[in-house]
């Protein structure tokens, strides 16, 4: 059986979001009716929902690390509508139904929608609330439905939900391999489970167990963390009513003011090594090292009230791009039996929790998949 080598640890930074969720100790089971392969969003958000539709059903989630290893616990926290490519056919509103889904499994997760702000160099409204120096003017352009969760937050609740409704969790067992049987077996090192039905949830992670190397674009993208700022300065530079933006045009920028009045700002993506495994990228050094650098560098340039600003947390994440910036969400090459969700782009975060909880519904054979969701086309 050929295995794929896993670094132990990955080296991203860590992020500022704490995860306060410990999966319950259960022994590994011999089968489940429902495996979900990756313990982030989309994978949590789908184990609950499962349960919620078809409580006598068994449903076990592997995570290779700890449940939110991935982007979900590393990402902006910024909750926004529709995906990478805009509005889809059928596919509804995803804050809204997002809302439902949080509010359905009694998560607070600080989610807030005040709207966001797209941000560009040219063509600001006249007032702008953003005047920033970057490459240029950025100004706002539009505000758009959208605004803030705590990601944390996010992980821990949607976990304890799957938990408390009686999925079992298993953190720190990477699924190595599938046998794709009529009824498909999934192997960790050394153990396995006979499977009913997959849902492969493993975003920019183990391209060969969902086949999306050939689809799909792995990258690193990055984020670092200002000190908590004044009120004033948040003021003068726009941020006070807790907006977040991104930008329309490049160098891209986005970013978003947490509750204790730090900022998040992101932008720049790495590639792998020619192993294609993100899990070998070392953010300390090479690629990354420069764009934190760049990246605080813009910051301190965008606004004199941001001239001084220390940073707190550097960190980077998993994100997977479609050529065609839609996300992929279509049933496996080899099983019928298998679902693959993933590829939101940097839009993911109301997205896959909205997509989680219809891959659940596909899974018990009550929705139709997108069309648009298949990679081949
Ligand atoms: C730095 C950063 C900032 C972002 N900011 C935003 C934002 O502000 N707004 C927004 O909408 N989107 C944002 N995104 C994107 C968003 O976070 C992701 O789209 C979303 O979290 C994807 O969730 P997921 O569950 O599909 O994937 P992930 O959270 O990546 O989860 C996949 C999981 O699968 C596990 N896994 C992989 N292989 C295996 C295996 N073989 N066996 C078992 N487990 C496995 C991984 O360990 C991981 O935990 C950001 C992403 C990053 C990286």
């Amino acid at each position: 059986m050929p295995t794929r080598k896993q670094p132990s640890k990955t080296h991203w930074g860590e992020s500022p979001w704490a995860i306060d969720f410990t999966p319950k100790e259960s022994p590994f089971p011999q089968s489940a009716d429902f495996a979900i392969v990756g313990g982030g969003f989309t994978g949590l958000a789908s184990a609950a929902w499962l349960r919620r539709l078809a409580p006598e059903k068994s449903v076990a989630v592997f995570e290779a690390g700890r449940i939110g290893a991935g982007a979900s616990g590393r990402s902006g926290g910024m909750a926004l509508a529709e995906t990478a490519a805009g509005d889809l056919p059928g596919l509804g509103n995803v804050l809204a139904g997002f809302k439902e889904i949080t509010d359905a499994l009694a998560i607070d997760c600080d989610l807030e929608l005040p709207g966001a702000w797209e941000i560009a160099r040219e063509k600001g409204i006249p007032r702008s609330p953003i005047d920033w120096e970057d490459s240029g003017t950025l100004r706002v352009i539009r505000k758009v439905p959208g605004g803030t969760l705590d990601p944390g937050k996010l992980v821990a609740g949607l976990a304890r939900a799957a938990e408390n409704a009686g999925a079992q969790i298993f953190d720190n067992s990477p699924i190595e391999k599938i046998e794709w049987r009529s009824t498909p077996v999934i192997h960790t090192q050394s153990r396995d489970c006979v499977a009913g039905k997959i849902l492969l949830a493993t975003n920019a992670l183990s391209l060969d167990l969902t086949q999306l190397a050939s689809h799909t674009h792995p990258k690193l993208t990055l984020a670092v963390l200002t000190e908590p700022l004044a009120e004033q300065q948040l003021e003068g530079i726009g941020l006070a009513a807790g907006h977040p933006f991104y930008t329309e045009d490049l160098p891209y920028l986005w970013g978003r003011r947490r509750r204790d009045g730090s900022v998040v700002f992101g932008g720049g993506l790495v590639d792998a090594d020619h192993s294609h495994d993100l899990r070998r990228v070392d953010a300390r050094q090479g690629r990354a090292r420069e764009l934190f650098r760049s990246i605080e560098r813009r910051v301190r340039g965008l606004h004199p009230a941001l001239a001084e600003v220390q940073f707190t947390h550097r960190w980077g994440g998993p994100i997977l791009f479609r050529e065609n910036w839609r996300p992929v969400f279509a049933r496996h090459p080899r099983s019928d039996n298998a679902i693959v969700l993933c590829a939101y782009a940097g839009h993911g975060v109301a997205l896959s929790s909205y997509l989680g909880a219809w891959a659940a519904e596909a899974l018990l054979e009550a929705r139709q998949l997108p069309a648009w969701g298949d990679p081949s086309k």
